[in-house]
């Protein structure tokens, strides 16, 4: 039996791996796709707003030749940083559920991608299964056409194509930009009074000045209403409606996670922060000996974790795990 199962293979259940394996404890990650699979669905071409120092883990050097490393680079260094530390990672293993047992150890039910079903238990259990499963849905009529994506790959698919992008945060922006690159026709539709204050800062003035060129028509305090096969409506700021023609929807709205496992095994929610019972201290839930790592700690705004936070995570775990072992030993 380990001492602690990771849920997710993320850039936060790695440095808790990576800790464990520090502080001397014995640690397995069960991950459902493939190590980083996040930063895998990232835009192809995405540059991270953190530098690369602020995204090591596990003590690996990250070193890029940018400013601000791309998603390429970051997938190399994850990749090589688990190597490096010889994390044992059971990839394409989704858990489906947390189980408490009575000697206070964890079976965790796994199913894997040829259909076995497994549980393996553990005495301690990290849920870090991240936010990118489950985008924000918007909730209106014909959101489920194929035409709509929440995720955003490379701009190519779309040349010549009229693509409305609904959003005003540093994605949306981001595929606008690619999206005129080549030769898209581009409708952005944000709620917002003006895009988000977040915009990478040496992004922000390009996408201003295509707006001012009229290569992007920006329509802001707007809101998408409805998505046809051919158009999407637009409710104004003044309660009237516009229709855009468009062939593609980019729905980029964010994310939240799935608190399904977390339930599963009894960690009581917070309705009204939409956030998981835990003490910041210890990352320890209201289930002695499950934890949370990374964004899954998050409440309704999820991006108040972020890998540069997140990462530091797994220590306070450890540390806990240790400290309570320890006083174990002295009763
Ligand atoms: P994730 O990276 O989401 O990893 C969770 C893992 O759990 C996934 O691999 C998933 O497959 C797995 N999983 C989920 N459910 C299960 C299950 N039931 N069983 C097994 N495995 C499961 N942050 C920064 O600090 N700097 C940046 O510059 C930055 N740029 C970003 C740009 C974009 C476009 C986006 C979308 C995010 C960015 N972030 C950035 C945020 C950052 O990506 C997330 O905060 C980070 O990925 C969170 O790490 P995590 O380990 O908590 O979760």
């Amino acid at each position: 039996m380990k001492d602690v199962i990771i849920i997710g293979a993320g850039p936060c259940g790695l440095s808790t791996a990576m800790e464990c394996q520090r502080q001397g404890l014995t640690s397995l990650i069960i991950e459902k796709n493939f190590i980083v699979h996040s930063i895998y669905l990232y835009p192809t071409n995405m540059q991270f707003f953190s530098t690369a120092e602020l995204l090591e883990i596990g003590g690996v050097p990250f070193t890029s030749p940018n400013d601000k490393p791309f998603r390429h680079e970051a997938l190399v260094y994850y990749r090589r940083a688990a190597q490096q530390h010889g994390l044992e990672i059971a990839a394409y293993e989704e858990a489906l559920s947390v189980e408490p047992l009575d000697d206070g150890t964890f079976a965790i039910h796994t199913s894997n991608s040829r259909g076995e079903h497994k549980t393996r238990q553990a005495a301690h259990v990290v849920i870090a299964t991240g936010y990118f499963d489950q985008p924000n849905m918007i909730g209106i009529p014909g959101e489920e056409l194929p035409k709509v994506t929440h995720y955003f790959g490379e701009a190519h698919p779309y040349t010549g194509m009229k693509v409305t992008v609904i959003g005003g945060s540093n994605s949306a922006v981001d595929a606008a930009l690619e999206l005129i690159r080549v030769g898209a026709t581009v409708d952005m539709v944000y709620r917002g009074d003006s895009i988000s204050e977040n915009i990478k800062p040496w992004v922000r003035p390009i996408f201003e000045s295509l707006v001012k060129k009229e290569k992007i028509t920006l329509h802001i305090q707007s809101r998408v209403v409805e998505i046809t096969p051919h158009s999407v409506i637009i409710q104004l700021p003044n309660g009237e409606t516009e229709v855009v023609d468009n062939d593609f929807v980019l729905a980029l709205t964010g994310f939240r996670p799935s608190r399904t496992l977390l339930t599963s095994a009894g960690v009581v929610m917070d309705d009204e922060l939409e956030k998981p019972a835990f003490d910041h201290s210890t990352m320890e839930s209201n289930v002695p000996g499950l934890y949370v790592a990374g964004v899954i700690a998050s409440g309704r705004n999820a991006n108040e974790v972020f890998i540069e936070t997140g990462r530091g995570h797994g220590k306070l775990i450890v540390d806990h795990i240790l400290m309570k072992q320890s006083s174990k030993e002295k009763e």
